[in-house]
């Protein structure tokens, strides 16, 4: 049996994407809702590169893609020279602020440092599909969906592992000729 064959027919986006079973859930901002404080939190309790932007936690659903840096950056930008903004503050990814309390804080609006359009494959993909898009697009992450739910992250890094682990199993490999 050819390798390449092996890896391309054998391999889909759910074995490579992260979380694994095992691992905790995949990290992820709503659109609205989330605090400032909140926001930081999470960050912070990560070392992800990126965050997905969803419509809620119960629908799951892709709005964008932040990476970790621009929100960190906007955050503490927005503490230092944004009036009123602090911890407390709504953190807003859509389009029309929601409609608030008149007495809460004014919200974080980060619609501008989100990516509207990451790039998804679904769960099923075919691992060599995906390798090409990363490839031809240069991408660095790409989402991983299943009917329209958000499942998992694959980053470039998470690929060449899953390369190495294949090379492993059968050296004669041509993936890294
Ligand atoms: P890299 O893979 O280059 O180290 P990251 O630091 O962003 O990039 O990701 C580290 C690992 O965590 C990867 O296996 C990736 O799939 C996973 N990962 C990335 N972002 C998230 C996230 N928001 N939630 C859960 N897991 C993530």
């Amino acid at each position: 049996l050819e390798p390449k064959e092996e890896f391309e027919h054998s391999s889909l986006a759910v074995d490579v994407m992260r979380p694994r079973r095992s691992d905790p859930a995949l990290a992820v901002l709503t659109q609205e809702g989330m605090t400032v404080g909140e926001v930081e939190a999470l960050v912070e309790s990560t070392h992800y590169s990126g965050f997905p932007v969803v419509v809620s936690q119960e629908s799951q659903r892709l709005v964008g893609f932040v990476l970790r840096r621009d929100l960190l950056i906007s955050i503490d930008n927005a503490r230092k020279r944004q009036e009123g903004v602090v911890s407390a503050s709504q953190v807003v990814f859509t389009e029309h602020a929601p409609a608030q309390a008149a007495e809460a804080p004014p919200p974080l609006r980060l619609r501008g440092i989100m990516d509207l359009s990451p790039f998804t494959v679904t769960d099923h993909t075919p691992m060599d599909i995906t390798v090409d898009i990363f490839r031809k697009l240069g991408l660095r992450q790409c989402l991983v969906t299943h009917n329209g739910r958000l499942l998992g992250i694959i980053t470039k890094k998470d690929i060449l592992k899953h390369m190495a682990q294949i090379a492993n199993r059968d050296p004669d490999s041509i993936l890294f000729n």
